[in-house]
């Protein structure tokens, strides 16, 4: 029987530019079905032979994963007072990357022959009762340019055409109604289409988009979809003008970044475009450079919140929208519970202003979709594979008391 697909647009248009850079700096895991198909091409193979027990690291569950070999580079950058060191990979490659920038894995064998890993990048892929549906992770960057298209997604069920290589199951998985009520998520396809209408819904800005996402997630407690449903349908101007004139937390906003960097990023960053924000926002523009976030500092942040990024913010709604609709549809509300993946969505949002605004800054213009897109990409590539850092983002936003949702709602107006 064939298999059944559900796809947004942006994964039809996809193609995959070869640059080859997911090709590098990436710990690629080798699921166990294509270790044991390499075994049996190695058999009759003696060249892939060679190349596999030099490129490959095999573990006890028969898993592999690929010894890359890393070129270190070090930085020093001044933070807080002190120097600290920033090690950053200059240059790290898969050893089946062939110098003319070709698999030699799929060269030699074919596509089939690839890790669920190398196939599946960029997308992710969760099996469900429609099917195989897949999004993007933006860590690529030819993906991370769908964010510019200015039309609302649709999606497609099993579109004509359209198919996948086999995989070996590295997959994420929802399954029945049953499986769905252990998950407490029996729900769980009308919530997800709830929240990809809200955050089309192109009469109110992502802001107030993202506010009434926290308003309805609250709701959900109640479990009842058709009464959100009736509720947001009674919404009109007056109550949208009121969501976004809540108490703002500049303060809190830039603590909260502060900490997320200071915690986990600071010094394990790995990512070159990454870095460079990260060091604009301590070294160059001292906004971060400090245990506490001065009123000095807030007010020049939102001096160039105003200057450089309000002005242009309509213009760049539909990329936010296209990121937190794939967001939406890579099941990150089903991976982790409903206020847990709200607050996830919420901290993605003000760490990626955040940086657009830094980058405005130290660029002296205008944001435009391209400082967004630029943004999103390094932040993913550093941290949005990384579900230990989530969880991490998780603790620190509940340690640090941001997790009530008025308070989460206030980091979001400026
Ligand atoms: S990073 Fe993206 S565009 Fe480049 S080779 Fe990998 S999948 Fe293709
Ligand atoms: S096995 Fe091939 S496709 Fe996968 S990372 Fe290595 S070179 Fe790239």
């Amino acid at each position: 029987m064939a298999e059944r697909y559900l796809v947004p647009d942006y994964i039809l248009e996809y193609k995959c530019s070869c640059c080859t850079e997911c090709c590098k700096r990436r710990r690629i895991i080798i699921d166990k079905g294509t270790v044991e198909k390499y075994d049996q091409l190695a058999a009759e193979d003696e060249e892939l032979s060679a190349m596999l027990n030099e490129g490959l690291q095999k573990d006890k569950t028969g898993k592999a994963s690929v010894r890359l070999k890393d070129i270190v580079k070090k930085t020093t950058v001044e933070g807080n007072g002190e120097h600290k060191d920033m090690v950053s990979v200059d240059r790290s490659v898969c050893p089946f990357l062939g110098s003319e920038g070709l698999c030699a894995i799929q060269k030699k064998h074919g596509i089939d022959a690839l890790s669920d890993t190398c196939k599946i990048f960029p997308r992710t892929i969760f099996k469900t009762g429609r099917g195989f549906e897949m999004a993007l992770t933006y860590a690529c960057k030819t993906a991370a340019k769908t964010l510019k298209n200015k039309h609302t997604v649709e999606f497609f069920q099993d579109p004509p055409g359209f198919d996948f290589p086999d995989l070996h199951g590295q997959y994420g998985r929802i399954g029945d109604m049953l499986a769905r009520k252990k998950q407490g998520k029996t729900n769980y396809f009308d919530v997800e289409a709830l929240l990809i209408d809200i955050m089309q819904f192109r009469e109110i800005n992502v802001d107030t988009r993202l506010i009434l996402t926290g308003i309805v997630i609250d709701k959900l407690k109640n479990g009842d979809i058709l009464s959100i449903r009736k509720y947001l349908q009674s919404l009109d101007e007056t109550i949208a003008n009121l969501l976004m004139s809540l108490p703002s937390q500049p303060v809190f906003m830039m603590k909260l970044v502060k900490e997320a960097v200071d915690k986990r990023l600071f010094s394990r960053i790995t990512e070159k475009d990454m870095a460079l924000m990260i060091s604009r926002a301590y070294n160059e523009l001292k906004l971060l450079d400090q245990p506490e976030i001065a009123d000095e500092k807030v007010e020049r942040f939102l001096t160039a919140y105003r200057k450089y990024y309000k002005p242009g913010a309509d213009d760049i709604d539909h990329v936010y929208e296209n990121y937190f609709v794939n967001f939406i549809f890579a099941k990150k509300y089903y991976t982790y519970k409903y206020m847990d993946a709200y607050f996830l969505m919420m901290f993605f949002y003000i760490l990626i202003r955040f940086f657009a605004v830094c980058a405005c800054m130290a660029e002296g213009r205008q944001v435009d979709e391209d400082i967004i897109v630029e943004v999103i990409s390094a932040v993913e590539r550093s941290i949005g594979h990384n579900t230990t850092y989530y969880q991490d983002v998780l603790r620190l936003i509940k340690e640090g008391g941001y997790h009530r949702l008025p308070y989460v709602i206030s980091l979001v107006n400026l």
